[in-house]
Parts: structure tokens; C-alpha cells; sequence
């Protein structure tokens, strides 16, 4: 089923999360423990997320370099098919530009059609750390908008290179990328805006936002994207920090900001699992006053590690 009529078909707010594919060489048992104590709150939907290759470069002797292409997660797709299989639930994977050109787009969303999944989630994903800046593949997409572009012709049976030929259309649902405090590279959230207004009106048909920790910057956002006409659900994305770690890496990678009264407090936890326990307590928070105001769905990062995550959905669900 797709999101979309999910979040239509529901009264209350909603339950989902996201989990990572396991570092390659990983037992796909490591995907079970991080679902398997999630399921007692019945998901209406799991995204899997993508990860891009990273690229090496090894020595050869004699001064040469090998450059090697690294994928550390593979697995989206097949992932998704075996949760959906295992628990009988709907899968969302995250589909990206960065590497793809539009042929492995295509054949990408090809797949997915064949194993029955109903959603992607369309992003146009960071750039490696070996470049400055986002650089496309060639003849791929430069910007998220391009791609669900790709996704909703194909919606319409519009195939690469067959204009001719009667082709059988896919029926997927589009999920976007938002950002409340605007993405990183974005002049500002104005501008951000526009763009994302043009991801909706290519075809979006839901948009899921980053992490945030104080609830007014969503639905502020909300409201700005309400007066752009942007219409579509805003389901808010939610992340417990639970480790010291988390609490100097999150804010400074997602450039998000930290309410005053939840940083006071945080800078005075010295363990993992004070941050931990402050975190949960906090999210909670976040998730009760969002619920109140009944937005489509509680939508959690797990980064790959449940338990928090499960100590919110108990006091919630
Ligand atoms: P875009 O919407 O293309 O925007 C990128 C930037 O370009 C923005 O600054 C925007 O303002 C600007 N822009 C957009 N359109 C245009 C245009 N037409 N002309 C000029 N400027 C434009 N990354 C992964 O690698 N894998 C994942 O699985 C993944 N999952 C994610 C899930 C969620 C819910 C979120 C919020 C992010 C996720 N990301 C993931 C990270 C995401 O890929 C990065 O934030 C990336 O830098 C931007 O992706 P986007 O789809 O928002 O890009």
C-alpha cells in the first residue's frame, strides 16, 4: 500500500521509521534485532535508506594509486522486499542521483515494480567526500527534482528512449526530502522553499522532514510551506540523541539547532546514558505535542540502534 493512502485512510497520528542496510559483510540478522522490537507498534511503513559508494585510493607500489569504489551498504532494494516479505509491512526505499545515470534510475524503479513495492523515497543525496559539491553522474539527475520528475513520467508509462512503444506505467508514491532549518546548502529557507514547492508540483506526493529538536521550527515550516501552496502531508522526522557523541556530531552535521533549554541540559550529562535518558524524556516531549496537533505520522531515524526509539513508541503507542 502507499503512503499516501496510509496517511489519508488514518485518523490518528501514525507510527514509521527508518533503518540503515547493515555494513557489508554484516548478517542480515543485525536488520532483524533493529526491527523485530519495533513491530508490537505496527509501522505503517519502514524506510530503508541508501548509501552512496565511497571512493579509496589504495597504494599499488611503484607511486601508483588505485582508486576503489566502496559500497559500505549495499542492499536497499532487497531489503525492502524481505521486510515486507518477513513482517507484512510496507517498505519505503530511499533512492538517490548521486551515482546513478538515469538508465540505473530506470531499471532501479523497474525492480521495485517487479517486487511489488508500492514507494521510494526520491533524494538527490550528499556529495562524496571526495568533492567540493555535489557532482551528478553523467546523464544523471543534479537535483531530487529531476528524479521524481524521472519517477512520476514513468508513473505515466513514459519509458527512456521508447516514445513509441505502449509501455505499462508504474504506480509508485513519491516521498521528498524538507528541511525546517533549512537544508545546508540552500541561500536560505525562501529559496528552499521554492525548490521544494517544485519537488511537489513534479510530482511529490508527501515530504518527510530532517531531524529537528524544537517543534516550533516545524510548524513554522509548515505554515511557510501552507502560504507557498505547498500542500502535501509534512510528516516530521524525529531522532533521540543517545550518546555524547551524538550530541557534538547530529547538530553540527544536519546544521540544526538545539533548543536553549535542551542544550542547559545536555551540557551537564558526562555518560552516554544520562544523554540517553535525557533524550528519550525530550523526544517524547516533541512526539506528545506534534501528536496533540495530529500530524500525519511520528516518522523516527534509528541510525541503527532501536532500543530508544522503542522506549518513546511504548510511552506513546
Ligand atoms: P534537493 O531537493 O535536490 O536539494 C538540494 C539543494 O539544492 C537544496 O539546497 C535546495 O535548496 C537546492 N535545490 C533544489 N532544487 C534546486 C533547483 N532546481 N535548482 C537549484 N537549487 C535547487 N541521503 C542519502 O544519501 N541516503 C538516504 O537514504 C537519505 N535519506 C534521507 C531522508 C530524509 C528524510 C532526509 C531529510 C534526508 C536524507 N538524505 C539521504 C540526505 C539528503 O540526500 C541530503 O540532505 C542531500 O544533500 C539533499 O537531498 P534532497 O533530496 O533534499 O536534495
Amino acid at each position: 500500500m502507499k503512503v499516501i493512502d496510509h496517511l489519508r485512510q488514518s485518523k490518528r497520528t501514525l507510527f514509521s521509521f527508518e533503518v540503515l542496510p547493515p555494513l557489508k559483510g554484516k548478517d542480515i540478522r543485525s536488520i532483524y534485532a533493529g526491527i523485530d522490537p519495533l513491530m508490537e507498534f505496527k509501522p505503517s511503513f519502514v524506510n530503508v535508506t541508501y548509501h552512496r559508494e565511497e571512493v579509496i585510493y589504495k597504494e599499488r607500489g611503484q607511486g601508483l594509486l588505485q582508486k576503489i569504489r566502496l559500497r559500505k551498504r549495499p542492499g536497499t532494494v532487497g531489503i525492502c522486499a524481505m521486510i515486507k516479505a518477513k513482517y507484512d509491512v510496507d517498505t519505503v526505499p530511499h533512492l538517490i542521483c548521486g551515482g546513478f545515470s538515469r538508465e540505473d534510475t530506470e531499471d532501479a524503479l523497474i525492480e521495485l515494480n517487479f517486487l511489488g513495492i508500492d514507494n521510494v523515497l526520491a533524494l538527490r543525496g550528499d556529495p562524496i567526500k571526495s568533492e567540493p559539491h555535489f557532482i551528478p553522474e553523467r546523464d544523471g539527475h543534479m537535483y531530487a527534482e529531476h528524479l521524481i520528475h524521472q519517477i512520476a513520467g514513468l508513473n505515466r508509462g513514459k519509458y527512456l528512449y521508447d516514445e513509441e512503444q505502449e509501455a505499462a506505467p508504474t504506480n509508485l508514491c513519491i516521498g521528498a526530502a524538507c528541511y525546517p532549518e533549512k537544508h545546508a546548502e540552500a541561500l536560505n529557507l525562501a529559496t528552499d522553499i521554492a525548490y521544494l514547492k517544485r519537488k511537489v508540483d513534479a510530482g511529490a506526493d508527501y515530504l518527510v522532514t530532517q531531524m529537528f529538536f524544537d517543534n516550533t521550527r516545524y510548524f513554522d515550516f509548515v505554515e511557510r510551506c501552507r502560504k507557498e501552496g505547498i500542500t502535501v502531508p509534512i510528516i516530521p522526522g524525529l531522532k533521540p540523541l543517545t550518546n555524547l557523541r551524538h550530541v557534538s556530531f547530529i547538530p553540527k552535521t544536519f546544521k540544526i539547532d538545539l533548543p536553549d533549554d535542551y542544550a542547559l541540559e545536555l551540557v551537564k550529562c558526562t555518560t552516554d546514558e544520562a544523554v540517553k535518558a535525557l533524550g528519550i524524556e525530550w523526544t517524547v516531549q516533541q512526539a506528545r505535542e506534534l501528536q496533540a496537533r495530529n500530524v500525519p505520522s511520528l516518522h523516527f531515524y534509528t541510525m541503527g540502534r532501536s532500543e530508544a526509539v522503542r522506549a518513546i513508541a511504548s510511552q506513546l503507542y
